[in-house]
């Protein structure tokens, strides 16, 4: 949005009483503001959140992303709405959480699966698992696949539900899993979402893919209208056997933005983690090196008691090529090599340099 800092603010400022921003995968940050009202429906969308999935009184809540201005730390203040104890145990690295998490008795919290992904690994390696008490996780602002849920579940011994939110529409609270974890509902009485096709803008029917566009219906200090989400979602049909009726979309299948295009085959990084995850002997951390014209390597990080490494790399060659179609490089690092600041950058493209 080139409307940096106060071009989208639609009220005064003087009626703003919080302004957080997005996470930033790319660029500068995107200002989001709150007035009184907005603040008030936000925390009752999360709480809504909450509830669907089963957190509340009796519950001990962790929020791991409760860190600055990310739109996530919406989620400390909900759990207490909810009635579960909520403590901000702040930025913490994953071996702070999880002592807390043992010592404590926590039994839900809220990360960016990254997040959890390191959480997961050290509770395995560590014998940690089984000392954990957790029973839900509401986890988000980055995609992730079915196999990074398993491990997730495995590993903390707790229940993962995905939820949607985009900084620029109010954060979390847009749409959340219900107990049969195929699709997100959507909370219609203050979003109306479409999807369309990328590149005509027409809406897509149901079962077809598109980018989710999104219409804010209660929001004061910063409505958006037919708001360009970027997500690529598939339009489900709004019946759902939890009872709930509401729109649907699937969870989110990858960025437009992250689509790569490599020789003439559309891929998004979530394929590739979908392979990465279900092999214990890697982290679940990878990122993908686009070269040259159009020579791609995928760098995964092996755990640190793995000897033998050559048979996972032709494993991972012929996993990724039935599932893509395309030939890759592997790139081996050892745990901890591959870094980030917040949400996780998957593709790097060195082609245009
Ligand atoms: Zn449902």
């Amino acid at each position: 949005m080139s409307s940096y800092p106060y071009g989208a603010l639609a009220v005064n400022l003087s009626d703003v009483i919080l302004i957080l921003s997005s996470s930033g995968t790319t660029g500068k940050p995107v200002l989001t503001f709150y007035t009184e009202k907005d603040y008030k429906l936000w925390m009752e969308r999360l709480v809504r959140n909450l509830e669907l999935i089963g957190i509340g009184k009796g519950d001990i809540f962790v929020n791991t992303s409760n860190q600055g201005m990310f739109t996530g730390r919406g989620y400390s203040e909900a759990a207490l709405l909810a009635g579960a104890a909520s403590i901000p145990i702040g930025p913490a690295s994953p071996e702070r959480h999880l002592k807390f998490m043992v010592d404590l008795g926590v039994t839900s919290f809220h990360a960016i699966p990254s997040f959890a992904l390191k959480m997961a690994n050290l509770a395995k390696d560590t014998g940690l698992t089984e000392k954990l008490r957790l029973r839900k996780a509401v986890i988000g602002a980055e995609t992730w696949s079915e196999s990074t849920r398993r491990r997730i579940e495995e590993s903390l011994n707790v229940d993962a539900y995905d939820n949607y939110g985009v900084a620029e529409l109010g954060g979390p609270g847009i749409a959340i899993e219900c107990s049969e974890k195929n699709g997100l509902h959507v909370w219609a009485d203050h979003y109306l979402v479409e999807v369309v096709d990328i590149k005509t803008g027409e809406q897509v029917c149901e079962g077809e893919e598109g980018e989710l566009v999104v219409t804010t219906l209660t929001r004061e200090a910063m409505p958006l209208i037919r708001y360009r989400t970027g997500d690529i979602v598939e339009l489900l049909p709004s019946e759902c056997s939890c009872g709930l009726k509401t729109p649907k979309v699937s969870r989110i299948k990858g960025r437009a933005d992250e689509m790569v295009k490599v020789r003439g085959i559309s891929l998004y990084p979530k394929i590739i983690e979908e392979v990465v995850s279900s092999m214990p002997e890697l982290t679940g951390e990878y990122q993908i090196e686009l070269s040259n014209i159009d020579d791609i390597t995928v760098i995964v990080e092996v755990k640190k008691w793995v000897q033998e490494v050559d048979r996972l790399v032709n494993e991972l060659k012929s996993k990724i090529k039935e599932l893509t179609l395309l030939n890759v490089a592997i790139k081996i690092v050892y745990e901890g090599k591959i870094e980030h600041q917040g949400k996780a950058k998957r593709v790097l493209d060195l082609r245009q340099l």
